[in-house]
């Protein structure tokens, strides 16, 4: 029973690629038309004699994704014909790469990769009408890319499916950042797959299940944790033969995988080399060197940025990571406050304060930075309260303006004016004589109460702290 199962997985994931036109013909890539069958022509629809000709714009934007993930770029590379016979698929083949993809190697966020290639999306199945089916091969033909990832091997299936999902989201983040893709998988614009398999021995691969239709994250990590845990039970109840290659698919609804066919393998395809399309050498394509250079500073190098520039906490660094809008933002303040106290304070009102108002109020924009910055500088200095801060907050990202301002109008100066705090607490003294001797007499009761005295008389503008301060030394 507490005998340990090794988990491994292994991901592909596809991308539809953002470009102007599709893959192979000079229709339109346009996710979000609505109309079906719109955005075809004879080459995605496979008219005899129609030629494909290659979208440079897809193969530039796999090259940039290999050079992010520091991967090999192949010099020679060729298109396939992968064939097999669905509906969706037009020409009866889906133009892919097999012997030499763009990419092969590279690493990110703990995965090693295998490879990167360029291939074209099919048609869009339409099954929910009835006794029949429609196809929208409007999508036929769109540029994909697809990324697969060596197997990795883990201690447990949580941590497995964790990782399979957190590595999902790099990739999209990185895509983004890239440029390359919209990578939204509600949308269908990103298709995360996983190969799966269990081994009582570590360093020994079990049957392979893969596991499809993976379309939100939340399904990618729920998805192989079901499988992963249906086959640790097999093998628990020594019913490991029952685990057999198959692709399975994963019932939103039920939340649950279900076997969809035996899977097949390469050969099954009968690649070969499509002799429609030139074969080329990327290196006399594109000038890579000059291409690496160009490359955005991407997720991962921000985050070490941000560690080591401005030491904020781990979830601030990924809320800009998450949001470079929000990020570039929170620089601008960063590089007007310059003391890293401050950064810190500034960096704990935009993440908690800032989005918390954001999060209920469509409305709220960000303030101009030297505004939110003043914020923050009079919130470290005390001049203001934290509730003051807060007060002010709500105020300038609905109108933006001074805070200093705001605090003079609104009266949230903290009045730290020694003399004038020294009247009003002699005043309060005056006022409370009984008191003041319980505290003289060793009550330390009677000090909060005189305190809270001060703090109503100046309206909650005084700092506490100065006036506990100050009425120590005037009740000595
Ligand atoms: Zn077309
Ligand atoms: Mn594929």
């Amino acid at each position: 029973m507490d005998k340990k199962y090794y988990p491994t997985i292994g991901l592909e994931i596809h991308a539809e690629l953002k470009t102007e036109s599709k893959m192979f013909c000079s229709c339109k890539n346009d996710p979000d038309e609505r109309e079906p069958n719109k955005n075809i022509c004879p080459v995605c629809m496979a008219h005899p004699g129609s030629l494909p000709v290659v979208n440079k714009k897809a193969v530039e934007h796999v090259v940039r994704v290999g050079l992010a993930v520091d991967g090999n770029i192949a010099d020679f590379t060729e298109f396939d014909r992968k064939n097999y016979f669905y509906p969706d698929i037009p020409k009866g083949y889906q133009i892919s790469q097999y012997k030499y993809p763009i990419v092969s190697g590279g690493r990110l966020d703990g995965f090693d990769i295998t490879r990167v290639h360029l291939e074209e999306d099919t048609a869009n199945n339409k099954h929910d009408r009835g006794n029949f089916s429609l196809i929208d091969f409007n999508r036929a033909g769109v540029p994909l890319m697809e990324l697969v990832t060596e197997p990795n091997t883990f201690e447990s299936a949580d941590d497995a499916a964790k990782t399979a999902s957190s590595f999902a989201k790099e990739l999209q983040l990185l895509l983004w950042y890239l440029g390359v893709s919209e990578a939204n998988m509600e949308k269908g614009e990103m298709r995360v797959e996983a190969n799966i398999s269990v081994s009582p021995e570590k360093g020994k691969l079990g049957t392979k299940v893969e596991v499809k239709n993976l379309n939100s994250f939340k399904s990618a990590e729920r998805a192989v944790k079901f499988e992963l845990d249906r086959m640790i039970k097999l093998w628990e109840e020594g019913k490991q033969e029952e685990i057999v290659q198959e692709t399975r698919g994963w019932d939103e609804a039920k939340q649950k995988t279900f076997s969809q066919r035996k899977k097949e393998s390469s050969h099954d395809y009968r690649y070969f080399p499509d002799p429609d399309i030139p074969k080329f050498k990327l290196h006399e394509l594109f000038d890579l060197e000059k291409m690496k250079k160009e490359l955005p500073e991407l997720p991962a190098q921000k985050r070490d940025r941000y560690r080591k520039d401005f030491g904020i906490k781990d979830e601030d660094i990924e809320s800009y990571v998450n949001d470079p809008e929000l990020g570039k933002w929170f620089e601008e303040v960063a590089e007007i406050l310059k003391d890293k106290n401050k950064i810190k304070t500034a960096s704990n009102y935009i993440t908690s304060d800032f989005a918390g108002l954001k999060k209920a109020d469509s409305g709220v924009k960000m303030p101009a930075a030297e505004n939110f910055a003043e914020l923050a500088e009079m919130a470290s200095s005390g001049e203001i309260s934290s509730r003051g801060a807060k007060d002010i907050l709500a105020i300038i990202v609905k109108k933006d303006d001074s805070p200093k301002k705001i605090a003079e109008e609104k009266g949230l100066l903290q009045k730290n004016d020694p003399e004038e705090l020294k009247k009003i607490a002699q005043k309060i003294i005056e006022a409370n004589p009984k008191i003041a001797d319980d505290y003289k007499g060793g009550k330390q009761n009677a000090l909060q109460f005189l305190i809270g005295q001060v703090m109503k008389e100046t309206k909650g503008s005084a700092n506490p702290a100065a006036a506990k301060q100050l009425l120590e030394s005037l009740l000595k």
